[in-house]
């Protein structure tokens, strides 16, 4: 298939501002590659698309970055900026897409004009679901499109899908990663790791406050979005808990974070999936997670880490203290087996050819 995949317009590939989104792109566009169909992106210009997506053709647009819709009121009206991403994304899309000969459109972003979009546009528009509900505007059209034709939608988990008002069940597929890129690591070092947006709705401050009682360090990485909240985790602990590592590359991410003794994920928010929960088992590494959205889901407690009653501080500490007895083979073992590249891109062609009625 002639396919074109529309990436997030809240910045470029490889900044980290599209969060989990950018990986999930990359990942999916290589497996897509890998299985034969020709792929072309649309992304934020200045995106940088890696080796394995070499054979994709990139188109670019320049304008401003969406604001994120996690960090709106759940009653705001949707905002479009007029030289913003989002409206020359999906004009390009629907100038040049049809005389470009996609079979279908694969928007990978948590923004209302597509969806608003899919029932009248010149060809199919998919959509993999990046966020649970976040604000009203939102679940509103997502509803609209599922009660129109639910073959076009598909999420990341079941506890992610329950958010929306759905006529059917869902289709769920899970996240892929190229596990080639991860290395495994078996013996680690006396630290905790913690990784993603640093943000209010990811809950830093709970695994920063669960280091800080075990008197281990917390080695964190990730985009800075928000500079204020940052500080008020470095403060609330006691100086060194924080080790701040920054943004990495995955190369340089799953290198550093393999040595971990566990990855802590401590999410506010129905958390779509959790990409870094499944990276932490890819390098062997552990997870203790609050049983709350997609790491809920993920985490198979006592194969491939433990699961915390949600904002329960004593429980990640008393877990923590538990992780010596997973064995971090069987965490390589589980990423291998339910969440490859290989096994994404199977995925979402069964469920575009079922949508396409193939
Ligand atoms: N990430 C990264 N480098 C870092 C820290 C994080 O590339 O130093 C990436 C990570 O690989 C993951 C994303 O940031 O793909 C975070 O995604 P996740 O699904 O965990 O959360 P989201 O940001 O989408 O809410």
């Amino acid at each position: 298939m002639r396919i074109l995949v529309v990436s997030t317009p809240l910045g470029a590939l490889g900044s980290g501002c599209g969060g989990g989104v950018e990986l999930t792109a990359t990942t999916l566009v290589a497996g897509l590659l890998e299985r034969g169909h020709a792929v072309t992106v649309l992304a934020a210009g200045g995106s940088v698309l890696p080796p394995a997506c070499a054979a994709a053709t990139l188109w670019t647009c320049t304008g401003q970055s969406q604001p994120s819709a996690q960090h709106q009121e759940r009653s705001a009206p949707i905002t479009m900026l007029a030289d913003g991403l989002l409206p020359r994304f999906w004009r390009r899309v629907l100038l040049e897409g049809p005389a470009a000969g996609f079979e279908l459109v694969l928007n990978l972003a948590y923004d209302w004009l597509p969806f608003w979009l899919t029932p009248t546009a010149p060809l199919p528009i998919f959509h993999l679901v990046s966020m649970g509900s976040v604000g009203d505007a939102m679940d509103g059209v997502i509803a609209d499109v599922a009660r129109w034709d639910q073959r076009r939608l598909a999420f990341h988990s079941a506890v992610q899908a329950a958010d929306f008002n759905l006529p059917q069940p869902p289709v769920v597929l899970g996240n892929g990663f190229d596990l080639a890129a991860y290395g495994f690591c078996a013996e680690p070092e006396p630290l905790l790791g913690w990784a993603g947006r640093v943000a209010p709705e990811k809950g830093l401050e709970d695994a920063a406050a669960a280091a800080a009682q075990l008197g281990l360090p917390l080695a964190v990485w990730g985009l800075v979005e928000d500079r204020a909240y940052a500080a008020a985790v470095e403060a609330s602990v006691p100086a060194g808990t924080l080790q701040w590592r920054g943004f990495l590359p995955t190369d340089q991410l799953q290198e550093q974070l393999g040595r971990c003794r566990a990855l802590l994920n401590t999410p506010k928010w129905n958390e779509a999936y959790g990409n870094v929960v499944v990276e932490a088992l890819a390098c062997g590494v552990p997870v203790v997670a609050y049983r709350r959205g997609g790491p809920g889901e993920l985490v198979q407690p006592g194969l491939t880490g433990l699961l915390v009653e949600p904002d329960d501080v004593g429980g990640l500490v008393a877990a923590v203290a538990q992780v010596g007895a997973i064995d971090r083979r069987a965490c390589r073992q589980w990423a291998q087996a339910n969440a490859s590249r290989e096994v994404l891109a199977e995925r979402v062609e069964a469920w575009v050819l079922a949508g396409l009625g193939l």
